[in-house]
């Protein structure tokens, strides 16, 4: 009987390639076979070994991707075939990442596996953009959030409990819903000029970093356009972002 292969779900990070950990990119560059995904970035795929099998299964929204039920079948059959595998899934591979269902098939199945942590996109940005996610007095708690609407349907989350301003929100996939997000936060009490950041392509040479506040968040991504991936940092920590230009200060006084 052949042993099966062991299985790594990796945490790529938001994008950088240096925020990976220490571990993933052990286990990158020594992969036989590296399953992947659109958000990883070029930098952690350069770390792929020259004569590792790379499978993209990655999706660009719209484009035609492998869909989750045939990615946990080919992480099972590599794996029954005796193949090592590094499954790397941008920033942690358990926040908006099926991860969880990955582990599940591959739990079902029999097969060893592990799961390395990554960055995840919520702090890989905000360190990227300036803004502490708490902050003593500001923001007790943070919440991750998805977006995402099932099925195409309306977004449908627990606004009252959504609208607390001692919380700051973090949005994952949420551009195409942040009308209906303003809105519902709105309308459960949250003020609208609660400050509001749109990070696109955190942590990449490609960042750029937008500041609304809640009321002008429907008019602003229609006039922005944020380009995939993007992220929302809603709450008053959002105020206490530390600009560029005063972060450049602050390194050139501490040379
Ligand atoms: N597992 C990932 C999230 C996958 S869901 C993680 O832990 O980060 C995909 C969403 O993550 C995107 O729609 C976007 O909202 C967010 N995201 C991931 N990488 C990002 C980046 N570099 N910049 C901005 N948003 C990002």
């Amino acid at each position: 009987m052949t042993r099966h292969g062991h299985v790594s779900l990796v945490g790529a990070g938001p994008g950088d390639a240096e925020l990976l950990t220490v571990k993933a990119a052990r286990l990158i560059a020594g992969a036989p076979v590296v399953v992947f995904d659109r958000l990883v970035g070029e930098g952690v795929l350069d770390l792929i070994a020259p004569h590792a099998r790379r499978i993209d299964v990655g999706k660009e929204s719209g484009r035609h991707a492998l869909p989750q039920p045939e990615i946990n079948r080919l992480l099972v059959d590599l794996a029954l075939a005796g193949h090592d595998v590094v499954r790397l899934k941008g920033g942690d591979p358990f926040i908006f990442g099926r991860g969880g269902e990955e582990a599940e098939a591959l739990a079902a199945a029999g097969i060893p596996f592990t799961v390395v942590p990554g960055i995840t996109a919520a702090s890989g940005c905000a360190a990227a953009a300036g803004i502490p996610l708490t902050h003593r007095g500001v923001a007790e708690s943070v919440r991750l959030v998805t977006g995402h609407r099932q099925d195409d349907g309306e977004l449908d989350l627990d606004w009252t409990s959504l609208a607390d301003p001692r919380c700051t929100l973090v949005v994952y996939m949420g551009v195409a819903s942040a009308e209906r997000l303003a809105g519902g936060l709105r309308g459960a009490g949250l003020s609208g000029e609660t400050p509001v950041a749109i990070i696109e392509r955190g942590t990449t040479p490609a960042q750029r970093t937008l500041f609304t506040s809640l009321a002008q968040l429907p008019a602003d991504m229609a006039r922005w356009q944020p380009r995939p991936p993007s992220l929302l940092v809603i709450g008053q920590v959002v105020g206490k972002a530390i600009s560029p230009a005063l972060d450049a200060l602050v390194r050139e006084a501490a040379q």
